[in-house]
């Protein structure tokens, strides 16, 4: 309960998996030095904007924001920008932007007290530091967040350096987080009531890290021992790239209960030669080996993915076999982007950029052929019986929306059912986004 003399503040989340952990972190530490959350932007004493840098007009978004931030009175609350956007743009944001009082980057964010701090004795605290101490020791400790789904960020950063991504410049080199410290968070955040942990990373099938004993464990390993603890009922991963998808993984899918049959493995375009231009270091047929490997270990699983349309250079050709790789792993849903130029990425140099009304003719066709295949997906699960995690309020009285093993939200009303319940339902419908059910018991905890 906040009290009159109270600071306030409020975060907001832009982009990533990633940014909303970050953000909750933030929050966090906000909380320990004393602020109370406020509801909405403007009202609050200090707001900060967590954003996303990943295509332009997700980056741009966060000026029409900074617009927004001013109150009635003509007053301002402090502003921080934190995020990817921080770290590409710096200094320069505070120039185009004079109302923000504080920049910090994505592996600073843990200084924020003593930037706002600064700030308020009237400087520009700008930190896009990349400490080789990672930020994570000096954050207060998770206290769990009461809900039943939680993400713990296990890597950080990337060494891939795919042409178009501003990934590697805005998140560092690839780092793991110690296996010691991430039991230990996920320990805490059973104990506030997560039964779901989603372990982040932007590549995080890449984790390693020495286990209780000193052996050297792959990403595999980590959820073997996170399976062993109590309270915990289900575990996913994201995002994953090919060529990390080792054995141990694979088998996981196979072994491990409480890993849901659900895999995200961007591939971004079914052309080998613009897989090359785009240096994503496999090829369309190491990716459906790795399909196909995936699916023999869980046969079940909903495979999900990324593309990029109009990278420069893609022909018409280049195009079509997307759509050939799209028919060949079969996806049951999928995110898909039109190319955006990001400054200082090699792609944005790059001889053969794509008119904007071909980025749009092929992306309509791709969501297409994506949007006809996760309603498919939807519809193959009608009739089966499975087992929801309920996460939250649905529209309608009594009803409760949880999530499958294969990440579709399902709607069912049952009486007695709360958020966080598990419960064994059989699927009535299916929609192109969500399905219908109805309880076959009462809830088993
Ligand atoms: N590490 C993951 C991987 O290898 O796929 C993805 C991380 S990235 C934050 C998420 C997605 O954003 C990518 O998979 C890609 O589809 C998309 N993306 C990245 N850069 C982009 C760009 N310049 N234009 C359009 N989409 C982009
Ligand atoms: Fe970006 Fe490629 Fe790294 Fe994914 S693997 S974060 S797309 S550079």
């Amino acid at each position: 309960m906040k009290s009159d003399s109270q600071k306030t503040f409020h975060v907001k989340s832009f982009g990533c998996q990633m940014n909303v952990y970050d953000g909750e972190r933030m929050a966090e530490m906000l909380g320990a030095e004393g602020y109370a959350p406020a509801a909405e932007g403007a009202d609050a004493d200090l707001v900060v904007l967590n954003t996303c840098h990943i295509r332009e007009k997700a980056a741009e978004k966060v000026y029409s924001d900074i617009g927004r931030l001013k109150r009635a009175d003509g007053s301002r609350p402090t502003i921080a920008v934190a995020g990817c956007v921080a770290q590409a743009e710096g200094a320069e944001i505070a120039r185009r932007a004079p109302s923000v009082d504080v920049v910090v980057g994505p592996q600073a964010y843990h200084r924020l007290p003593d930037l706002i701090a600064r700030a308020q004795r009237g400087e520009k605290a700008i930190d896009l530091d990349m400490p080789l101490e990672s930020k994570f020791g000096a954050l207060p400790k998770r206290a769990g967040g009461q809900r039943p789904t939680a993400f713990l960020t296990v890597q950080e950063g990337c060494d891939k350096f795919c042409t178009y991504c501003v990934v590697p410049y805005t998140r560092g080199a690839e780092t793991s987080r110690p296996f010691a410290d991430l039991i230990a968070e996920a320990r805490a955040l059973i104990a506030g009531g997560a039964r779901e942990i989603t372990l982040l990373g932007q590549n995080v099938n890449a984790w390693d890290g020495a286990d209780e004993r000193g052996r050297v464990i792959g990403l595999d390993g980590l959820i073997r021992a996170l399976a062993a603890e109590d309270g915990l009922e289900r575990i996913r991963y994201t995002t994953s790239h090919p060529n990390d998808m080792a054995d141990g993984l694979i088998a996981a899918h196979g072994e491990v209960d409480k890993l849901m049959p659900f895999l995200h493995l961007p591939v971004q375009a079914g052309s080998d030669r613009i897989l090359a231009a785009m240096n994503r270091s496999h090829s369309v047929e190491s990716y459906l080996k790795v399909i196909e490997r995936v699916r023999a270990a869980r046969p079940d699983i909903a495979i999900s993915g990324d593309f990029i349309v109009g990278f420069p250079g893609e022909s018409e050709a280049d195009f079509e076999a997307t759509l050939d790789i799209v028919r060949a792993t079969n996806y049951a849903m999928a995110y898909s982007f039109k190319y955006s130029r990001r400054p200082g990425t090699p792609a944005a140099s790059m001889d053969g950029q794509i008119d904007e009304a071909v980025m749009n003719d092929r992306l309509q066709r791709l969501q297409a052929l994506l949007n006809e295949q996760q309603q498919a997906f939807n519809e193959r699960t009608v009739g089966r019986t499975t087992r929801l995690l309920l996460e939250r309020k649905g529209k309608h009285d009594g009803q409760l929306i949880g999530k499958s093993p294969w990440l579709q939200s399902v709607h069912v009303t049952a009486p007695g059912l709360a958020i966080g319940d598990m419960v064994d339902v059989r699927v009535t419908s299916a929609g192109p986004n969500s399905l219908g059910a109805e309880p076959l018991m009462e809830e088993v905890a």
